[in-house]
């Protein structure tokens, strides 16, 4: 049961083969049993139970949406209302949402579940789920590395089968490198596709909401659900939403797949190299052209991003003062003594330095140097992509340089932390769409994931072609040893 797709668990609800309260019992059971991973902040079983029997009420007269009683697990970065919401920052720790964000709410329209709030690096600052309040999520694939962030806990949940499907968010790679780490399949849409309402903001410009599923045909059902324009977040795009699921079996005979070069040089282990590459082989079976691209200004995207992404933050960030919610210092002398301690000792290592560097960028004498330097790189590297898709449909190569290190091994290293998302960040900047899928498995036994780049709002064609890599390999239906 905790391998099954979600149109397959949504068939055997329907044919009543078991109940949600079944199902929701059996995931929050298996959630306890394997509580060792740190996947989940909050777990409330009782109001899981709860939505679950509501569910099946439905089902039974037969009034069932898409995801009517299938549980969903949501990172704790989506307002949810009642729940603790808490970004995994001491900041938030007290934190329960008055209202949902949009996305819950769409996922509530559509029947769903709500399964408990999962681990994060602390407001999705990290790669590696290190910089959480609650402390590490463990990696199901082997205990004692990363799952990746900073959507690490909606990763490892369902790649441990603690969770049929989970969502995340993406700011440079937050959902891609977790599911390339923990052998998920992992889809950040574009910019403006889904609702930033209720979303805590870390990266405005940046932040998108997704999904981590076992497959895409998985992401395209949710897609359907979370998709669309909402007058509530002023950058979201209207424009209608195709059914994501209608073209995931479309012949990719003929698609061009383009390979940046330099997405293939130093700093790519040969592994993770020769994995893609054996990946690029079966999609030319399938059919598709391959085409070499380049993307000159991509060695610039981490430093843009550590420039950008921190100037928004710090003004993101401004609001946790101690005065209207959220954590205030329990000691102090006046309201700036208040303000100080309150942000010292709510937020942590990796925020503060963020706050502090983004302070930096955006201050007189230095906005230009950096700020407006970082924004004029954003648009070559956009452009560098736009030029690109002149060639190819899809651009495709590694997710993640390496698979998942070592719990400790780069904590103390904020530089070589960043370079993980170093193919993801420069999607981000653009605001295309991107997606990870299973790739096979690195000599270490580590899962490795490759990534699919589209153009703006063509996810119907990368869930497409990862569908149809999905049908003639089974990578993805692996699952790790001890959790099967
Ligand atoms: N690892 C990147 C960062 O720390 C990206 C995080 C994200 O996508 N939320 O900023």
């Amino acid at each position: 049961m905790f391998n099954k797709t979600l149109t397959e668990l949504s068939a055997a609800l329907r044919e009543k083969q078991l109940s949600s309260m079944e199902l929701t019992q059996a995931f929050l059971d298996r959630i306890d049993k394997y509580s060792a991973l740190n996947a989940f902040i909050t777990v409330d079983a009782e109001r899981s139970l709860a939505e679950a029997r509501v569910a099946d009420e439905r089902l039974v007269k037969g009034k069932a949406a898409p995801l009517t009683g299938i549980p969903v697990a949501h990172k704790d970065i989506f307002c949810t209302e009642g729940w603790l919401t808490t970004c995994a920052s001491k900041m938030l720790a007290n934190f329960v949402s008055p209202y949902d964000a949009t996305v819950i709410e769409k996922f509530k329209a559509a029947g769903a579940v709500l399964l408990g709030k999962t681990n994060m690096d602390e407001f999705a600052m990290g790669s590696s789920n290190e910089t959480s309040y609650f402390g590490p999520t463990k990696n199901p694939w082997d205990t004692t590395v990363v799952p990746g962030g900073s959507s690490g806990g909606s990763a490892s949940a369902v790649a441990a089968g603690l969770a049929p499907a989970a969502t995340g968010t993406d700011t440079g790679g937050s959902i891609r490198q977790p599911a390339a780490l923990c052998n998920l399949t992992g889809l950040k849409p574009s910019y403006g596709r889904v609702s930033r309402y209720g979303m805590i903001a870390f990266a405005s410009s940046l932040d998108q909401g997704g999904v981590l599923t076992r497959t895409a045909e998985d992401a395209a059902v949710l897609l359907n659900v979370m998709a669309g324009f909402d007058p509530r977040d002023s950058t979201s795009v209207d424009r209608p939403v195709p059914d994501y699921t209608a073209t995931l079996d479309h012949d990719i005979k003929g698609l061009r797949i383009g390979l940046p070069e330099e997405y293939f040089g130093e700093g790519l282990s040969q592994e993770v190299a020769r994995l893609v590459e054996t990946a690029v082989e079966e999609f030319k079976k399938l059919g598709a052209k391959i085409v070499e691209v380049s993307l000159p200004n991509s060695n610039l995207a981490v430093p843009c991003y550590y420039v950008l992404a921190p100037a928004e933050a710090s003004s993101n960030l401004a609001r946790y003062d101690g005065v209207r919610y959220g954590f205030r210092a329990e000691e102090y002398s006046d309201l700036l003594d208040m303000y100080r301690k309150t942000r010292s000792q709510g937020f942590g290592a990796e925020v503060k330095r963020r706050i502090m560097i983004g302070t930096y960028a955006l201050s007189a004498g230095y906005y230009d140097a950096y700020y407006l330097k970082a924004q004029k790189l954003r648009r070559l590297i956009a452009e560098d992509f736009k030029q690109a898709f002149e060639m190819c449909d899809v651009i495709l190569g590694p997710t993640a340089p390496t698979t998942a290190f070592k719990i400790g091994a780069k904590i103390d290293d904020p530089v070589a932390m960043y370079l993980n998302d170093i193919y993801t960040i420069p999607v981000n900047l653009a605001g295309l769409p991107g997606m990870s899928i299973p790739a096979g498995f690195a000599a270490d036994g580590l899962p490795v994931g490759m990534q699919l780049i589209g153009r703006y709002f063509d996810e119907a064609r990368l869930l497409n072609v990862a569908h149809r890599y999905q049908q003639v390999t089974d990578w993805h239906a692996r699952m790790p040893e001890g959790f099967d």
